[in-house]
């Protein structure tokens, strides 16, 4: 784990430095970026995220060099962060944890689920109305989530102890799993997840692209996997936690500095 600015350290490979001495000199690039706690701080009403100011120029530029794929993965509805990230367009943007697709040119695609699957999300929605927590959830491509947001501690305590223990039973299906998020509970498909997202698209990229992810929750773990063997892993959060990716940092003004300097690189 390194921070912003640090000395790398020997045997580590995927530094910032240098990362981006690799990107100064590719001819590609591919800039994955979660939402939700990375880009955007968090707001009691999620509708109402908007990203950190500077954020939304900077990646305009980025994308105006024609240099970087800039690629949104969320767990959110794809339209949802398509909106919050007005006035961008020609954005390519992978939604519900990669259950869905909005390519650059507008078009979408969605993964099918499976008939089993339909029946276990549709087992964990009636739970949500049965347990009274409808104003708390949102029903989405592949998954059901509570969110506390807002609530008072004991509050938010009572909420997931009422749904908890019927989707942890739900959850032992491998079909299904059970993701603790800031806020909140999601039941949904086991996969497709961000990960699977990530595979995806190392898989279509040119073995010279350098690729960089940037997130900030347990969800992007699954895509810090995917990608260290292979680009930058980078965790935004204001506080350190237990995580797979390589470097740390501190939102917004060290993820500012980051895609300044992404810029600066790819402009050279
Ligand atoms: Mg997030």
């Amino acid at each position: 784990m390194q921070s912003i600015g640090k000395e790398p350290r020997l045997g580590e490979s995927d530094t910032l430095p240098e990362f981006f001495g690799r990107l100064s000199e590719a001819w590609a690039s591919a800039l994955l970026l979660d939402y939700d706690g990375t880009l955007a701080p968090f707001h009691i009403d999620r509708h109402r995220a908007y990203p950190y100011p500077r954020v939304l120029p900077l990646i305009e530029r980025i994308l105006q060099t024609e240099k970087t794929r800039v690629i949104i993965i969320t767990g959110r509805p794809a339209v949802e962060a398509k909106a919050l990230l007005n006035p961008l367009h020609d954005l390519e943007i992978w939604g519900a944890h990669g259950m869905e697709h909005i390519l650059p040119d507008g078009s979408y695609r969605r993964i099918s689920i499976d008939v089993q699957t339909v029946e276990l999300l549709s087992q964990a929605k009636q739970q949500v109305i049965e347990r009274g927590l409808e104003r708390l959830a949102e029903f989405k491509p592949g998954g059901v989530a509570i969110h506390w947001r807002g609530l008072p501690d004991a509050e938010a305590g009572k909420v997931e102890a009422r749904i908890r223990t019927g989707w942890t039973a739900l959850a032992k299906s491998p079909r299904l799993k059970l993701l603790k998020f800031e806020s909140g509970l999601e039941l949904r498909v086991a996969h497709p997840d961000k990960g699977d997202a990530v595979a995806a698209i190392i898989e279509e990229s040119d073995p010279d692209t350098q690729i960089a992810y940037l997130g900030d929750d347990l969800t992007d773990e699954d895509s810090f996997r995917a990608l260290n063997d292979r680009g930058l892993t980078v965790l935004v959060r204001p506080e350190h936690r237990e995580t797979s990716a390589k470097v740390w940092l501190k939102p917004p003004l060290e993820l500012i500095g980051f895609l300044e300097q992404w810029l600066s690189r790819i402009s050279a």
